[in-house]
């Protein structure tokens, strides 16, 4: 099972461990910092040992990684992790930026269903069901992120069942969400944002969300260095 250091501190940059497992150009690992597409939110970018890692994804508590063929790295090897900051830092931001919109939504719109969701480091979407256009509801759900953002309030994440890797994040007041993506420490660090309006299909609406190119506190990145 691979020790997911990115859920107890997602603002690690880089982490010594050493490889569990190696077969052909996929490789796992003791301990990791860089997180596997799962709940709608892209794979890191980074390196293992010097080595780019080409994809990542998740085999029950494993994350396997697929690095270049001539990788030439052994099983037992000691390597250093390193993680893509700037591409993690607007993967978060998006991240809770979406959880915000979803919570919204929802409470404006019971009974609204959301049928998918993605994470990109460019813009997030969500996907949902419903009958009419979600264009009236974007400016006040925009007005209610942007009052959570500016309260700068703390996000807790924390695990509901550690042994089967559940997590959650939860912020005082407001909502507690399971969710198993890396998560920031406080709204203010998502910034402003923008919303956008698509509709993607009969009866399905789909919302964007960008982050506003001047950003609001920025969480300091740590390595272990
Ligand atoms: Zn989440």
């Amino acid at each position: 099972m691979t020790d997911k250091i990115f859920w107890q501190d997602p603002y690690l940059t880089t982490l010594d461990t050493h490889l569990t497992g190696v077969d052909g150009n996929e490789v796992t690992l003791a301990a990791t910092i860089l997180y596997a597409f799962s709940g709608g939110q892209e794979s890191d970018a980074g390196s293992i040992g010097g080595c780019t890692v080409q994809a990542a994804r998740c085999e029950g508590h494993e994350i396997i990684y697929t690095l270049p063929v001539d990788h030439a790295l052994k099983p037992g090897e000691p390597v250093r992790l390193r993680l893509d900051w700037p591409r993690r830092y607007a993967l978060m931001r998006l991240h809770f930026a979406a959880e915000l919109v979803l919570e919204l939504v929802t409470r404006t719109l019971p009974g609204i269903t959301r049928i998918g969701a993605h994470i990109a480091a460019d813009k997030a979407r969500i996907d949902f069901v419903w009958p009419t256009h979600l264009t009236p509801i974007l400016a006040p759900v925009l007005a209610g992120a942007h009052a959570l953002i500016a309260a700068d309030h703390p996000i807790y994440s924390g695990f509901t069942d550690r042994a089967a890797g559940r997590r959650c994040w939860q912020i005082e007041g407001f909502a507690r969400v399971d969710c198993g993506g890396t998560h920031l420490r406080r709204t203010g660090e998502i910034g402003p944002l923008a919303l956008k309006r698509r509709n993607i299909g009969s009866g399905k609406e789909r919302v964007e969300i960008y982050l506003a190119p001047s950003t609001g506190t920025t969480g300091q990145p740590h390595a272990t260095l």
